[in-house]
């Protein structure tokens, strides 16, 4: 396995390797869990080659928020990617991917609004300038992506579209602790309290998912369980919507169409976890 830095060696590498075969990406911010190594894992199926970046980005978070907190540790991650069977990792200086000439941000409008976008301003233009940046220097043909981050995954597809960039963008499905957490690298930031705490945010989503398969399509309804259950908890609720699932949207009035997301961000302690689920996925 390869370790780059250097984003001109590594778009050389890319090339050189999309002349041979199909290249898959999966780009991570690393404190790699077993979520991302599926993610890579699944690349390796769809496609010859894969490349994984490791970038903790810093225009993606807010003045207060938890960059410089955030966990790193190359060492162990690049262990990680080559156990996962990943060719080539590239990680960079945030100087080589923002050099002080640099003046370009992607901006997706209205899907970036709600949800996380209403509390993190200017993170989605961080995470799309980002990611354009590391298509650009990759070149992939598939990148995968999680579904925890859901509404990511909405924004990251309208701007491959919108764009007319040459790349599969593919959903990857939520991976889970066995307790039921979604794996998340902020997750180990957790104290044991917290953990336990933090249950009640996957207990909520699954205790919705019931209700809706039993027939419950009030979103208010189904947002008001999760809050209180949320509460009982102890967590610290950032928010809890029931949304269009493409359009992330609220529902003007009771849902009416097969699926619905209901996405939860909530604090444990300092700890910002995300999650969410489609409803209605797991019927026939
Ligand atoms: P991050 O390192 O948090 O930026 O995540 C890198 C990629 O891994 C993103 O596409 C995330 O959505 C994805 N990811 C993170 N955690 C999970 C998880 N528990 N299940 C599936 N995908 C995940």
């Amino acid at each position: 396995m390869l370790l780059i830095r250097e984003p001109d060696e590594y778009r050389a590498h890319c090339a050189a390797l999309r002349e041979t075969g199909t290249l898959g990406f999966v780009p991570t911010m690393g404190a790699l869990h077993e979520g991302h190594l599926a993610l890579m894992r699944s690349a390796k199926q769809l496609t010859d080659r894969v490349a994984v970046s490791i970038f903790v980005n810093p225009t993606q978070f807010g003045p207060s928020e938890d960059f410089s907190r955030y966990p790193r540790d190359l060492g162990r991650d690049l262990r990680l990617c080559e156990s996962a069977g990943v060719g080539l990792v590239f990680a960079p200086e945030a100087s080589a991917m923002y050099p002080t000439n640099e003046r370009t941000r992607v901006s997706v409008k209205s899907l970036t609004e709600g949800l996380c976008g209403t509390e993190r301003p200017g993170h989605f233009d961080g995470v799309c300038t980002i990611v354009c940046k590391l298509f650009g220097l990759t070149g992939p043909c598939t990148a995968i992506f999680g579904r925890k981050d859901y509404q990511q995954l909405k924004v990251i597809e309208k701007m491959v579209g919108d764009l007319f960039l040459p790349v599969s963008v593919i959903g990857h499905r939520i991976v889970r602790e066995p307790d039921g957490l979604a794996m998340s690298s902020r997750n180990r930031t957790l104290s044991a309290d917290e953990h336990q705490q933090a249950l009640a945010i996957g207990r909520s989503l699954a205790a919705a998912e019931r209700a809706f398969a039993a027939g419950e399509r009030a979103p208010s309804r189904l947002e008001a369980a999760c809050r209180a259950m949320l509460r009982q908890a102890g967590l610290r609720e950032s928010y809890v919507s029931c949304v269009h699932p493409n359009e992330l949207t609220p529902w003007p009035g009771s849902i009416d169409g097969p699926h619905a997301l209901l996405a939860i961000a909530a604090f444990a302690g300092a700890t910002r976890l995300i999650d969410n689920c489609l409803l209605g996925e797991n019927e026939s």
